[in-house]
């Protein structure tokens, strides 16, 4: 602990109401009061939800993982340590969705939030794509996003401070070219998640969504190896001027999956460094 955590509690204003913190454990930042909660980040053996399941660990979380592959998982988990587990699932199938929710009811047996991340739909233009490829990206983007929430729900509906957490993409806000699927599809989920803001309120279970612009994941990495001289062209529109980190991502998911941000509701965020040049 540092010498601020040892001695003092903050006040931080969130949405205009004011908390008093105690300063968490590991002493480098505000308490989000994850002690004691449990979180299900999907698709997460590395990336964007690898990175928020490391955030809420490291905040007193405990965490259950999900993604296609196994052996990722088990590299995923002995990295996070003792408080995170995994349950390999295929989002695009229903089924795995199903076992996917029940292991954590079983095995964990509480839910205070669920942050919604998938593998992105190919890209390509129009003439290109199939009617096999809609189906596989609505699959994939909108039904796995529609049917974790449905299976998620009863067990969210149990905790003090429920949330859910949708992951899409700047594509929401303005197209990406060559990425039609995403541009196409990503809105379905904005349109999912405002509706159910009214929906569940009632409930209190908070619904929120996070749009990444350009986050340096592996999968990026990977991506921009092929075109070093794309990545130059990226950074140079990102006023920040760099790409994000996958831990920069990860805390303020974190916090928004948090009860701390418990008057965010029905938002939809952008994490991309300023390169959206929209007024809304
Ligand atoms: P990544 O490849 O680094 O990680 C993707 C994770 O999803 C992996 O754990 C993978 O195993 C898992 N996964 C993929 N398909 C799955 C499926 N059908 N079922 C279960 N797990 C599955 O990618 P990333 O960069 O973290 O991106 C995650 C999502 O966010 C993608 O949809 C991507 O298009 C989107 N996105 C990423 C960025 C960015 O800058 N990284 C920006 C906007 C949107």
């Amino acid at each position: 602990m540092n010498d601020l955590s040892e001695t003092h509690t903050s006040t931080v204003y969130v949405a205009g109401v004011k908390y008093s913190c105690v300063p968490c454990i590991s002493g480098d930042g505000m308490d989000l009061q994850l002690n004691g909660r449990n979180y299900l980040v999907t698709a997460a053996s590395r990336g964007l939800g690898f990175g928020v399941a490391q955030a809420l660990v490291s905040d007193g979380a405990t965490v259950t993982i999900c993604s296609r592959n196994e052996a990722a998982l088990k590299k995923a988990v002995s990295s996070l340590g003792e408080h995170a587990s995994y349950v390999v699932a295929d989002l695009t199938r229903p089924s795995d969705i199903v076992s996917l929710i029940g292991n954590v009811r079983d095995n964990v047996g509480r839910l205070d939030g669920l942050f919604v991340n998938a593998g992105g739909p190919p890209p390509g233009p129009f003439e290109s794509l199939s009617d096999h490829d809609w189906q596989a990206a609505f699959d994939l983007t909108l039904m796995s996003a529609v049917r974790l929430t449905r299976e998620a729900l009863p067990l969210l509906k149990e905790s003090d401070a429920p949330s859910i957490l949708y992951s899409t993409s700047i594509s929401v806000k303005e197209p990406i070219d060559n990425l039609l699927l995403s541009n196409a599809v990503r809105p379905a989920v904005i349109g999912l998640m405002r509706t159910l803001a009214r929906e569940l309120a009632p409930d209190k279970v908070r619904v929120n969504a996070v749009c990444p612009g350009y986050i340096r994941t592996d999968r990026v990495k990977e991506l921009l190896s092929k075109s070093p001289s794309r990545e130059e062209e990226i950074v140079a529109e990102i006023p920040l001027g760099r790409m994000g980190t996958p831990e920069e991502f990860g805390v303020f998911c974190a916090f928004l999956l948090s009860p701390v941000a418990s008057y965010i509701h029905g938002a939809v965020m952008l994490i991309d460094g300023g390169l959206y040049r929209g007024m809304m």
